[in-house]
């Protein structure tokens, strides 16, 4: 149903800025999302604080007002509520793009709901909905969790954190001090060293006095009820347990892109082929937007960064259609 100019799949920020500047270009367009709006967003940590200042988070002219200078994750969520509803941007939330296929009009996209006709496409997936899974018996557990809420419920509680980069360490600090029993199972023999410089300290510290028990070189092979086995240079080992973070990381959709028949580089981060000028993809009329531009490079486009792709990738199209 409905032959649109233009579909975005994502409503994260980037999608969102791609939707204002179709709707002040005059182009039919719609935006589907699988989860809420800005669902990423609203998967981070509670208590996260944003790296950026607000003004460098906005889009649409609508002016974000934090109270400091970089804003948390309830700010944000306000704000882009607010931006959705002053642009009156249309919207379909809870409805996955599961296919997209060429047809007469262009494209058709099926999603869990029902399906679509647009002439364009603009990817604007991210990568945080796809969690790496350790591929462990009893993973699919309740108490192992693949997205840190906040500290609370593991007080006094053993709790395991697998990984060793930003997320798993400012989990485990966090939950330490808010006085869980805190494990750290890491795969390497180290900390990362992208791990934010003054941070490292602590946790190198908090783990060499004790404070934080940490078993490197080391995975877990399996999570029961109350107990998980974990396989260490010091050979197999069980300890008690009562949840399992694990920070092990996400990666965009890939089997999507590929399924269009977009291509992805050869290079480590699988980065998607797209012309910089205009992020059109090697498939006609399907752009990329945000932070799914870089692969498996997920660091590469953020919010600040990538705003600007709704511009160029607005402007190509309405060249084309007009
Ligand atoms: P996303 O926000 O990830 O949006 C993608 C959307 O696509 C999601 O809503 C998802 O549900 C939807 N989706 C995926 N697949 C489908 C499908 N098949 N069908 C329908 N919908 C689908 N960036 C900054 O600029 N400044 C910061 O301070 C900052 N802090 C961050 C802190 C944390 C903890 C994290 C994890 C990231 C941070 N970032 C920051 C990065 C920023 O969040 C991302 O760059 C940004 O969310 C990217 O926006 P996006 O619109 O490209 O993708």
């Amino acid at each position: 149903s409905g032959n649109y100019d233009v579909i975005i799949i994502g409503a994260g920020p980037i999608g969102l800025a791609c939707g204002i500047e179709a709707k002040k270009s005059g182009l039919s367009y719609v935006i589907i999302d699988k989860g809420c709006l800005v669902n990423s967003l609203y998967n981070y940590p509670l208590n996260m604080t944003f790296f950026s200042t607000s003004e460098k988070l906005e889009i649409g002219d609508v002016p974000f007002i934090s109270h400091g200078a970089k804003p948390n994750r309830t700010e944000a969520l306000e704000y882009y509520r607010r931006v959705a509803s002053s642009w009156q941007l249309e919207l379909k939330l809870y409805e996955e793009v599961v296919s997209v296929d060429p047809s007469n009009a262009g494209y058709r996209i099926s999603t869990s709901k029902g399906s679509y006709d647009s002439k364009t496409i603009i990817i604007a997936t991210g990568f945080y909905d796809l969690p790496y899974l350790m591929h462990v018996e009893g993973e699919e557990l309740p108490k192992v969790k693949h997205y840190y809420d906040e500290p609370h419920p593991y007080f006094d509680q053993n709790l395991a954190v697998v990984g060793a980069a930003n997320s798993a360490i400012d989990v485990a600090l966090e939950t330490y001090r808010k006085g869980a029993h805190v494990t750290m199972v890491i795969r390497e023999d180290k900390i990362s060293d992208s791990v934010k410089y003054w941070v490292k300290p602590d946790a190198e510290n908090r783990i060499k006095e004790g404070s934080i028990k940490a078993y490197f070189n080391s995975s877990i092979t399996s999570i029961r009820a109350d107990e998980i086995d974990i396989e260490s240079p010091e050979g197999h080992i069980t300890i008690p347990n009562d949840f399992v973070l694990a920070m092990t990381g996400y990666r965009p959709n890939f089997e999507l892109l590929k399924s269009i028949g977009i291509e992805l580089q050869k290079d480590e981060m699988q980065t998607p082929v797209y012309n910089e000028e205009t992020n059109e993809t090697n498939v006609k009329n399907v752009y990329l937007a945000g932070v799914i531009c870089g692969g498996l490079k997920t660091n590469k486009w953020f919010i600040e960064n990538s705003r600007v792709h709704a511009e160029l990738i607005i402007k190509d199209i309405k060249n084309k259609l007009s």
